[in-house]
């Protein structure tokens, strides 16, 4: 097996358990290895570190599968790690009953570069590194074995592959097509999950205990969605009594089928819903110069800073939707702000959120931090990475 030499001095993030080996902290490679391969990680002085898989393409050179010298990375390897991700789940009562779940968060379960996630008994992967990439017949495996899905569809088309030199890669991997539509239950609302074309693996399957939360707090409020993709806030906040949903997005696809999933709960008063085709950065402001006002409003926009480089931008974005919003509540009404960028810590999300409630003349206060679910978990070393943080505020 080849051996990845570092420079000395750079083995102490690997100390520390973080899995990425940069390229600058790489002395040599001794030996051959192909993109995949897993290697030997020493450190200069020769001290055996860890195993990785080679990525000669990317800035994070190694990904560690195991600090373990000794462990081998093989097929059982896949079959033991996946097997003690989807277990875990079985660690929180509330997952035990959930048809849409993530079953591998890559490096939180300490298998760098692999998403696995579960709608009813079909399973999504998507591999973003070098490392599964090498591994997909046994990663399938171990999937197949671990939950006892009907089928398996990939969905390797994030743009990170590319920084591996990873073509995209779609389709059925195991089993066919479901005959239907694929639906979940998220706490008790029906939702259509698009594997081919939806976003993320088909759902944003983060935001489940927060739109849960919403449902709770949504009654007799009027509401506004922001951001509403398919509906998922919309119908939580419809579920729980809200007197009117007004959700915006600016694709009409993912309006199309937040509609349709609105039909799909006739338990819902689909005569509270009003859907609105729109810049929300636009449309904010339209609805303050028409006098609007709600009492709940969520925000939950893309990623606008997805690596450190683009935070101050980012920042501003936050702050003119968070500012609106604040401007758009009613006395005693509640804000919901999200922010999913890795480049912005959730210290400086606060900090951009009260800024936008001093520019909107508004006093609150936070209510609560909202994070992403248990399914979710999170690396310890990764305090900056692309997790999910929220605010629930409310303003005087
Ligand atoms: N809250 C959703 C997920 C939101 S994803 C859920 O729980 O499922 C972000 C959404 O923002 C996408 O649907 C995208 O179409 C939309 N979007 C991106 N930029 C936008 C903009 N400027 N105005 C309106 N919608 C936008």
């Amino acid at each position: 097996m080849a051996q990845l030499v570092l420079l000395p001095g750079k083995d102490r993030s690997l100390a520390r358990r973080h899995p990425w080996i940069f390229a600058a902290a790489v002395e040599k490679l001794s030996g051959r290895a192909r993109p995949g391969d897993t290697v030997d990680v020493v450190a200069a002085n020769g001290r055996p570190l860890a195993k990785a898989a080679w990525s000669p393409e990317s800035k994070i050179r190694a990904r560690v599968w195991t600090f373990n010298p000794d462990e081998i990375v093989d097929d059982a390897f896949f079959k033991r790690h996946i097997q003690a991700a989807v277990e875990r789940r079985q660690l929180t009562p509330e997952l035990r009953g959930q048809d849409g779940l993530r079953l591998v968060h890559g490096e939180s379960d300490g298998l760098p570069g692999l998403i696995a996630d579960r709608y009813g008994d079909t399973v999504v992967l998507q591999l973003t590194a070098t490392g599964p990439e090498k591994w997909r017949q046994a990663i399938i495996h171990a999937l197949q074995r671990a939950t006892v899905c009907a089928r398996i569809y990939e969905r390797s088309d994030s743009h990170v592959r590319r920084l591996e030199g990873l073509p995209p890669v779609t389709g059925w991997v195991f089993g066919a097509a479901p005959a239907e539509r694929l639906c979940i239950v998220e706490n008790g609302v029906r939702m259509q999950v698009d594997v081919v074309a939806g976003h993320k693996t088909g759902f944003y399957l983060d935001q489940r205990d927060n739109r849960l939360l919403t449902r709770t707090l949504a009654a007799d409020r009027a509401t506004l969605n922001c951001f509403c993709y398919t509906g998922g806030f919309s119908l939580q906040a419809l579920a729980g009594g809200a007197s009117s949903v007004l959700s915006i997005d600016s694709s009409g696809p993912a309006l199309a089928t937040a509609i349709d999933n609105l039909a799909l709960n006739p338990q819902l008063d689909a005569n509270r819903a009003e859907w609105r085709e729109a810049d929300v950065f636009t449309e904010l402001r339209a609805l303050k110069s028409a006098g609007q006002h709600f009492d709940l409003i969520i925000l939950d926009p893309p990623k606008f800073a997805p690596s450190a480089a683009h935070a101050e931008r980012a920042a501003r974005a936050y702050r003119d939707i968070n500012a609106y919003a604040f401007r758009l509540l009613n006395r005693g009404g509640l804000l919901m702000s999200y922010s999913c960028s890795g480049g912005i810590s959730s210290e400086y999300f606060q900090r951009i959120v009260a800024d936008a409630a001093v520019d909107a003349g508004r006093d609150a206060r936070i209510l609560r931090r909202l994070a992403a679910p248990p399914d979710h978990p999170v690396a310890l070393h990764f305090s900056e990475g692309e997790y999910l943080k929220g605010l629930l505020c409310q303003v005087d």
